[in-house]
């Protein structure tokens, strides 16, 4: 029995991501395809790939497969806006401008505000349709081409129920419930909603590529078993890890336990009173026990950010953990550091964000290219 348990709502224990590529039968993202990523792109690949941030797949070979010999293929990912958006959320939005920059490839942005009411008991459609304006803000402010990138919000797009009917007739009941655990108490809204969500991977008459932490995988588990009957392809995707939440190296952060995240919209004074007060490091219990045995950076999610996002210059990344590992680094120091890089990172998302404004229309799609 595994001792962690990830599900598209929730993740419980510390991951282990070889058994779960095992668990989901997805593959592993091979040295191979990442050389071939930097070859097709001729570009140095980005902190996510290099270390393995993005570590499983479906199809990616078949994806640049498609781009070399000229077919192409298109990017989809999406957004249940039930909050603010934090760090872990907005990351993958960074791989996936990555993507769309190098290979100039059309990207659509689900904003999903119909399925956030329906599987959140409390949360109004006013609220969730606030939510969605603000999410669409942050993920404007990552800085994606406003003439490749097409945001939608469910409830606003309607075309999407015409496009979902012909696949909600290719799911049935028993299918659904097999991946998503649905019971006789799972609202009808909750049921249909699978096909809403597989939609936009019919967009273009391309593979298309996922983008999404590994938690989401089930929703395309189900698009792949239907989607070449409808004559579409099988869409593709690639698998995030997640980042941990401050408090613990296990699951994600939450937005469910605000001690555990630094939100995007946090007032950049209040994000490091919050990482100074909460960030598990992997220190030791005195600074004098520290500088004997030095630090533990495989258990220190300080550690694991610098990994993920903020340090991007692997020497010195490296350099970090030995002089953690040495003793020669204390956490007070190291995660002065740290604070420095998020706050820096928070305040230029913020006056992007702001600018992001004026840019909402630009960004709309309509069912037109
Ligand atoms: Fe973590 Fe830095 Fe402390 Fe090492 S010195 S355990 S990397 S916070």
């Amino acid at each position: 029995m595994d001792d962690f348990k990830v599900t598209p709502w929730d993740v419980e224990g510390v991951v282990d991501y070889n058994k779960l590529i095992e668990q989901f039968g997805t593959s592993p993202l091979t040295d191979e395809l990442i050389e071939k990523t930097a070859e097709l792109t001729k570009s140095e690949l980005p902190i996510f790939f290099r270390r393995r941030f993005f570590f499983s797949h479906r199809d990616y070979d078949k994806v640049l497969a498609d781009y070399e010999n000229g077919k192409g293929f298109f990017l989809y990912t999406g957004r249940g806006p039930s909050g603010p958006m934090h760090i872990g959320h907005i990351i993958p939005f960074f791989a996936t401008k990555w993507l769309q920059e190098k290979f100039g490839v059309n990207l659509y942005i689900q904003i999903t505000d119909d399925e956030k009411f329906l599987f959140k008991e409390k949360l109004s459609f006013e609220d969730t349709k606030r939510w969605a304006y603000e999410n669409i803000l942050d993920i404007i402010a990552v800085g994606f081409d406003p003439d490749k990138t097409f945001i939608f919000q469910n409830s606003e797009f309607t075309k999407i129920y015409e496009m979902a009917i012909p696949i909600a007739k290719k799911i049935n009941f028993s299918m659904a419930r097999a991946v998503f655990g649905f019971t006789d108490q799972s609202k009808i809204g909750m049921i249909f909603y699978p096909a809403i969500q597989a939609a936009p991977t019919f967009f273009e008459k391309k593979r298309c590529l996922i983008p999404a932490a590994i938690d989401q995988d089930p929703y395309w588990r189900l698009q792949r078993d239907f989607a070449e009957s409808l004559g579409y392809y099988k869409t593709a995707a690639i698998h995030s890890k997640f980042v941990p939440g401050l408090t613990s190296m296990g699951g994600k952060m939450s937005a469910s336990k605000p001690e555990t995240a630094v939100y995007l919209t946090d007032d950049p004074e209040e994000a490091g009173k919050k990482i100074w007060k909460f960030a598990l490091t992997g220190g030791r219990a005195t600074a004098k026990e520290q500088r004997e045995k030095g630090g533990q950076p495989e258990k220190c999610v300080v550690f694991k950010w610098f990994e993920i996002f903020f340090e991007p210059d692997d020497e010195k990344l490296m350099e970090r953990y030995r002089a953690c590992k040495s003793g020669e680094l204390l956490c007070g120091q190291c995660k002065r550091e740290l604070i420095e890089r998020v706050q820096k990172f928070l305040k230029e998302h913020q006056k992007k964000r702001k600018e992001a404004e004026k840019k909402v229309e630009k960004f709309k799609y309509t069912g037109e290219l």
